[in-house]
């Protein structure tokens, strides 16, 4: 499945990088013809570039798969690699029941390059979507291959944007290394029931805000954005383990965004290690007025799970659901 993405583009006529259509990517990956494997390709009617991505276009991929689930043994999703992890992170809630891998990658360079990653980086995405092992799929779930690493999708982040090695899961390990031949760490590996059919849900709810704090954060910016119309849920990027000032109006304009039904989770700006509301005097009182500790919930996969679960589920319900494992997102 063709999203766009770096991968597929090429220089404008004013030197700017822009998505091009698969059939003209196919001439410089003669390889693939090479693969003893059936291969179909699906375009996005207009590839993008993956800044451009909304639910909408997680809603268009879902589809793709539902619909076309039955008729192939894996799926990859060629895909820019600035929203990749929000966009895997949202599939791995919607594919409920997955049990056939789908694979996200994408490149640094565009494949029109000399020097690109593309080639490598989809043929091994495309090797890894087709493993099995006694018949069954070696990785049944939603994952990113990039730079010789399989890593689990919603554990992912964009973390480079220069080097070749642009994603990490600091909280998970890798579920493949590919050298020579693919390592895959199986004991990783998401076990899914094989006999448990695919439930797709496809709606989002966006009403949720995002605050990333820093030191000197202002009271101005805080109480605009708990008082957003319709605001649902809040996220707040804490530091290390879930720390954040006893400033008294920040804990203040939390509590009152409790009190009138928002959901506050709390995540850290770690991107290893996991937040341990307690630990600190600085995260006690955020337990104290009802913040939800995020655990190890990386930003990509609260921003999705949230904007899922308020799609699908009541208020209250989603409260309880966010801190429970749907995809593997999160240790308990
Ligand atoms: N801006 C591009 C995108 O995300 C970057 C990339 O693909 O690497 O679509």
């Amino acid at each position: 499945i063709y999203t766009g993405g770096t991968f597929g583009m090429m220089r404008n006529t004013v030197g700017s990088l822009v998505p091009f259509d698969f059939s003209n990517m196919v001439d410089h990956l003669p390889t693939i013809k090479n693969l003893s494997l059936n291969i179909d390709v699906i375009e996005f009617e207009k590839p993008i570039d993956s800044a451009n991505i909304n639910p909408e276009h997680w809603q268009l991929m879902a589809a793709l798969i539902e619909s076309n689930y039955q008729d192939f043994d894996g799926f990859v999703i060629l895909h820019g690699t600035d929203t990749m992890a929000f966009s895997a992170s949202a599939l791995s809630f919607m594919l409920e029941g997955l049990s056939k891998p789908v694979i996200l990658t994408g490149a640094q360079l565009p494949i029109s390059e000399p020097r690109s990653d593309a080639r490598e980086n989809l043929i091994t995405a495309i090797e890894i979507a087709a493993a099995k092992e006694n018949g069954k799929p070696i990785v049944p779930e939603v994952a990113i291959f990039f730079d010789y690493e399989l890593l689990r999708g919603n554990r992912s982040k964009k973390v480079e944007s220069m080097q070749f090695d642009a994603f990490d899961s600091g909280n998970y390990p890798a579920l493949a290394k590919a050298g020579v031949k693919i390592d895959f760490n199986r004991s990783a590996i998401l076990s899914v029931n094989t006999e448990k059919s695919l439930s797709v849900r496809k709606k989002f709810d966006s009403s949720i805000a995002l605050i990333k704090l820093y030191p000197g954060i202002s009271n101005a910016y805080l109480h605009a954005v708990i008082r957003t119309e319709g605001l649902k849920a809040l996220i707040i990027e804490t530091y290390g383990s879930g720390n954040a000032p006893t400033d008294t109006y920040l804990l203040t304009i939390l509590a009152e965004a409790v009190k009138k039904g928002i959901i506050v989770l709390n995540i850290s700006q770690c991107q290893g290690g996991r937040v341990t509301q307690g630990k600190y005097e600085t995260s006690k009182t955020l337990d104290e007025i009802g913040v939800i500790g995020g655990l190890d919930l990386t930003t990509e996969a609260a921003v999705t799970k949230l904007m899922f679960l308020l799609g699908n589920f009541p208020q209250e319900v989603v409260r309880t659901k966010v801190i429970e494992n749907f995809a593997g997102e999160l240790t308990i």
